[in-house]
């Protein structure tokens, strides 16, 4: 098979994300991303990789997440020595991603180790360094550049996170032209701080997600509200709120809703705003840096004065400051990670405020099961948090329409009415998503196929 197109991860599942095209002799890998959820899944992120990573010449990134970037460390030491290009909001973040990735690795380790279990970390600081030297310079967004003889790649803004890009090849072995188009994770159109994804253009092939496949969410304008109404309700019984947050883009566009609501007085003028995620922290100077990836309403705004600043906002940065946080009993916003409370700051805040009916926890993003987030959302009497059992009286919201991934409208909007020769579904839970829009895709003619991981596709 001269061209052909192979599936290693986010196959029927939604993380480690890993597709490889083949075109003549030249290798391109589009994503090289860690498998999340229980033990189970993550396991496969210490296999070894089904291919020869020394024998790819470039991998295309089309966003920071760690689900599409985090094993590059792993890439690079089994021997992988080609280009990495992405657009340079993805660079810069990635560098974050990665390196707070690495420790994480390091201190899980050590904590086994305590315990007297001996597990090596998956990789360290060193290796996740010398990764980001394989980054070239950032590429900008619908530019063609060529990544090897034969493939060309060119970025479209797919509007779910700073710098998230849709990839489009163009393959030429020498007898065949082919043209395949991933989605990348594609974002909701409409959101505040970014523009809208870039529909999909003519292609051959179209390699998409659909992880929300199989429903609407719920209105954006609608969730901010709810958002406001749980600080005024909260800040009126004299409690505090926290709200476990995702630190790349919804940290920064819960900001900018806060930053909104006290203009705009939706919010309690005396209420004190904590960014507590030094991950946050890093990724809000970062977005500053690249007004390139923004919508031009938003573009507007930043000539009005810094859109993320706000009276009584502070950014903790050190684990004192971090711990100050725990001695104020009310009218506190605090926004710390992880969004799924499984670790971080987050966890202390929920041990400070959790028992105290005065206070609220909002969760503002997806929670997968197991997850300590899930098991509050799902109304557990209490919960174990550092090994101590907490009993849950705080009020307990929960807010769907921040969702930085598309719809199922949106995706249907995405991939447009053009003709292909075949819709390839990645990127989604089978029993969700993927059936459901696969469903969808074939009502429409589309016969879609849903790769498992490791099937490979002539792109014939
Ligand atoms: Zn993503």
């Amino acid at each position: 098979m001269a061209m052909t197109y192979t599936c290693h991860g986010a196959a029927r599942e939604v993380t480690g994300s890993c597709h490889l095209i083949e075109c003549g002799d030249r290798r391109v890998l589009v994503d090289c991303g860690m498998f999340q959820g229980g033990r189970a899944t993550e396991e496969a992120n210490s296999q070894p990789f089904d291919f020869d990573p020394a024998s790819i010449d470039a991998l295309l990134l089309t966003h920071a997440h760690l689900d599409h970037c985090g094993r590059i460390p792993l890439l690079v030491r089994e021997g992988f020595k080609g280009r990495i290009l992405a657009t340079s909001a993805t660079r810069e973040l990635a560098r974050v991603v990665l390196l707070d990735a690495a420790s994480l690795q390091v201190e899980d380790a050590a904590r086994a180790s305590r315990r007297g279990e001996h597990v090596a970390p998956l990789y360290d600081l060193d290796d996740a360094l010398q990764a980001l030297d394989f980054f070239e310079p950032g590429i900008g967004y619908d530019h063609p550049v060529t990544v090897a003889p034969g493939i060309e790649a060119r970025f479209q803004d797919a509007g779910h996170i700073l710098g998230s890009a849709s990839i489009v090849l163009r393959l030429d072995d020498g007898e065949t032209r082919r043209s395949i188009v991933f989605s990348g994770d594609l974002g909701n159109p409409g959101r505040p701080l970014l523009r809208d994804p870039v529909p999909a253009p003519a292609a051959d092939y179209v390699v998409m997600e659909c992880t929300y496949g199989d429903r609407p969410h719920r209105s954006l304008p609608d969730s901010v509200g709810e958002l406001y109404a749980a600080i005024r309700e909260t800040t009126r019984r004299h409690g505090n709120v926290v709200i476990p947050t995702f630190a790349l883009e919804r940290a920064q566009e819960l900001l900018y809703y806060l930053h909104l609501g006290l203009r705009d007085g939706a919010i309690a003028p005396h209420v004190r705003v904590f960014l507590d995620s030094p991950m946050a922290i890093s990724a809000t100077e970062i977005f500053r840096r690249h007004p390139e990836c923004f919508d031009t309403a938003f573009l507007a705004e930043l000539r009005h004065g810094d859109p993320f600043a706000m009276e009584g906002l502070h950014f903790t940065r050190d684990t004192a400051e971090s711990m100050a946080i725990n001695t104020i009993d009310s009218g506190a916003v605090i926004l710390a990670g992880s969004g799924m409370c499984n670790g971080g700051r987050v966890r202390h805040h929920l041990k400070h405020n959790l028992w105290r009916d005065r206070s609220a926890v909002v969760f503002v993003g997806y929670a997968a099961q197991g997850t300590l987030a899930r098991r509050i959302i799902d109304g557990a009497a209490s919960v174990r948090v550092f090994n101590e059992e907490i009993t849950v009286r705080a009020k307990v919201w929960t807010i769907n329409g921040f969702s930085a991934h598309a719809d199922r409208p949106s995706l249907l909007a995405w991939l447009g009415e053009l003709p292909r020769r075949q819709v390839l579904l990645v990127h989604g839970e089978y029993e969700r998503g993927m059936r459901a829009f696969g469903e969808v895709l074939a009502a429409r003619g589309l016969a879609p196929r849903m790769p498992r991981r490791g099937e490979r596709i002539a792109l014939d």
